[in-house]
């Protein structure tokens, strides 16, 4: 007992054999000379130092990821110098060269005069912790993906068509660049699911998801999936004329991919019908009315017989 209160005193050995039981590693540096005057023998297991290797603050600061490596000290040192208890998350390097995540938890221990004495605190192994984290992002990552995607085709959904044509639509107004859209739909493909079965059906949509991707014009462009087996291409800062030019690549391609179709009423292959319209719009102008547009140059490319290009203000396209 104490004389001085009731309360035990512990004896130091017993402090010591608690420090160094702990899974947290324990430690104390010398503020004045940025020194260790103790580290827990524990470090060793952790990562594979000798105990006695770590003499300076410099031992501590060149076994940090390069990448951490200054972020870490110069923060470390100036919550020190101010006298704040900090922590600070790093990587540090093991004696075979991998990484461990740590999180150094540090007290500040000032003297009589308010000076920094020294620093104690607390390493802990954080690595379990940061490979959940990380997987738990790359799942967030996976998720978000999977979210923009039509889960059929793999192209863009119409939730991720809907937001770029938007943004895609607002950025053309303010920059004074013209936007084109080609909108294709295929021919008879009710009949095509009737002649080969929904689940011909599908792979057959993966397929003209692949050739449009092929004929799109690659730039910011985006392909997605509009509706069952319409197919919409967004094509930002693309004029009217270069619009028309893809809108042909696409028709090119269903002639030379010779999917057959038996049943459709056009021809003995797999067709498909396109719209195409090109806007500079006014700032204000309405995105409906240009989606209904090229909506419109769709529904007369069917009237005239499908298998062919209808654009906006442009003459009817015969065939590729
Ligand atoms: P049109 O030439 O006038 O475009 O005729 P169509 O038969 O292509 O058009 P309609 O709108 O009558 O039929 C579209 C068909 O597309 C009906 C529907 O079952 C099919 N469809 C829509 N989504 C899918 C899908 O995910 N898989 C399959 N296999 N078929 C689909
Ligand atoms: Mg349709
Ligand atoms: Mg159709």
């Amino acid at each position: 007992m104490n004389a001085n209160d009731d309360k035990p005193e512990l004896d130091p050995a017993v402090y010591k054999t608690l420090l160094e039981s702990t899974r947290a590693i324990p430690w104390k540096i010398d503020w004045p000379t940025a020194s260790f005057s103790y580290i827990g023998p524990q470090i060793e297991g952790l990562l594979g130092w000798a105990q006695h290797s770590w003499a300076t603050v410099q031992d501590w600061a060149e076994r940090i990821h390069p990448e951490d490596r200054d972020r870490v000290v110069q923060f470390c040192v100036a919550q020190s110098q101010a006298g704040i208890d900090h922590e600070a998350d790093y990587r540090a390097l093991t004696c075979e060269g991998d990484y461990v995540w740590i999180r150094d938890v540090v007290h500040v221990v000032r003297n009589e005069d308010g000076a920094v004495d020294s620093l104690v605190g607390f390493m802990f192994d954080i690595s379990e912790r940061k490979r959940a984290e990380e997987q738990l992002l790359q799942l967030q990552r996976e998720l978000t993906e999977l979210s923009f995607r039509d889960g059929l085709t793999g192209v863009a959904n119409r939730r991720r068509l809907d937001a770029f044509i938007d943004a895609e639509w607002s950025a053309a107004a303010r920059e004074g660049k013209p936007l084109s859209l080609v909108l294709a739909d295929i021919d008879c493909f009710k009949q095509y699911n009737d002649r080969y079965g929904h689940l011909a059906g599908d792979a057959c949509l993966k397929r003209v998801a692949s050739l449009l991707d092929a004929a799109a014009v690659r730039g910011r462009d985006l392909l997605g999936r509009f509706g069952g087996e319409e197919f919409l291409l967004v094509l930002p800062g693309v004029d009217a004329q270069a619009a028309l030019d893809c809108a042909q690549r696409c028709l090119a391609a269903f002639a030379e991919a010779q999917l057959p179709h038996e049943s459709s009423t056009v021809g003995p292959v797999l067709t498909a019908s396109l719209g195409v319209a090109t806007a500079t719009p006014a700032p204000g102008e309405d995105l409906a009315t240009f989606i209904e547009t090229v909506d419109r140059c769709l529904y007369r490319a069917k009237a005239q017989g499908r298998n062919r290009i209808i654009a906006a203000a442009h003459a009817p396209q015969s065939p590729a």
